[in-house]
């Protein structure tokens, strides 16, 4: 390869894997994938969709698990500078949308202050990738007018969420990362107003072949959460109670 073109190619991808089934990535995303030099990855994205990946490309994978930090972020970040000053087009793959709880701006922030060019490749976020499989409509003009995302990854005491503006109804509550803090959830939610009957779902692994759909109310959370594991998410609100009717997916 010549300089030329080795210096053209400096550049990093930053791209949405989406929830899990392949067949939800983007045209742009499976072009991506299948051409980059470098594809850098973690625990989220499925095994389906790297067995798309271009074959002769590098693989670097920076998987984290909660409370198991396989690579620190600032190192990924590093990673991402340095393959793609070697001069390598770096796809940077995500689960889900890298700007939905993915630290994807955090990385875009490493590669300005060193002048790395990129673009962003928006994916199909959980939250619409699992109720879409689950048959749970986020909004439904009658049970909810509004949707809100929330981290599950809350301070000990609960303290950073504004639990008062959480607990409404006609409102959906999607939680990532929930589940080791499902009684807190639950807890807070009964406590800001919201009935211990609202229906409410576990969707763990969702979109792939091995998703379960939990479903109860608030009062059984718990033990739901319980049932599960990760990645799960967790959706509260009476919209759940639409999955008996509207499930579709691996019946
Ligand atoms: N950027 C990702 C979210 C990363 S945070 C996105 O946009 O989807 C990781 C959390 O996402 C997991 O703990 C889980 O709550 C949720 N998640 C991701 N993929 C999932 C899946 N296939 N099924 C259920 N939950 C999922």
């Amino acid at each position: 390869m010549s300089l030329s073109s080795t210096a053209s190619k400096c550049f990093v991808s930053l791209v949405g894997a989406g929830p899990g089934d392949p067949d939800l990535l983007t045209m742009k995303a499976y072009r991506l994938i299948q051409t980059a030099d470098v594809v850098v990855y973690d625990r989220l994205v499925s095994e389906e969709i790297m067995a798309l990946v271009n074959p002769n490309a590098e693989l670097l994978f920076v998987g984290k698990k909660l409370n198991h930090h396989c690579v620190p972020q600032d190192q990924i970040n590093q990673i991402l500078v340095d393959k793609a000053k070697e001069g390598k087009h770096v796809v940077r793959l995500k689960g889900g949308d890298p700007f939905i709880f993915g630290r994807g701006g955090e990385e875009l922030e490493t590669l300005v202050d060193n002048a790395i060019a990129f673009e962003v490749v928006p994916g199909i976020t959980a939250a619409s990738g699992c109720s879409a499989y689950a048959g749970i409509p986020l909004t439904h003009r009658d049970h909810a007018q509004s949707v809100q995302f929330i981290t599950g990854h809350l301070k000990k005491d609960g303290q950073d969420v504004q639990w008062q503006s959480l607990a409404q109804n006609n409102h959906t509550l999607v939680f990532y990362m929930g589940l080791k803090q499902a009684p807190t959830i639950r807890q807070n939610l009964t406590e800001h107003g919201l009935s211990i009957d609202t229906p409410c779902a576990i969707i763990e692994r969702g979109t792939t072949t091995k998703q379960r759909v939990l479903t109860g109310v608030l009062s059984d959370l718990d033990n739901l959460a319980e049932q599960a594991i990760s990645p799960s998410l967790i959706i509260v609100g009476s919209v759940v109670s639409l999955h008996q009717q509207l499930s579709w997916f691996g019946e």
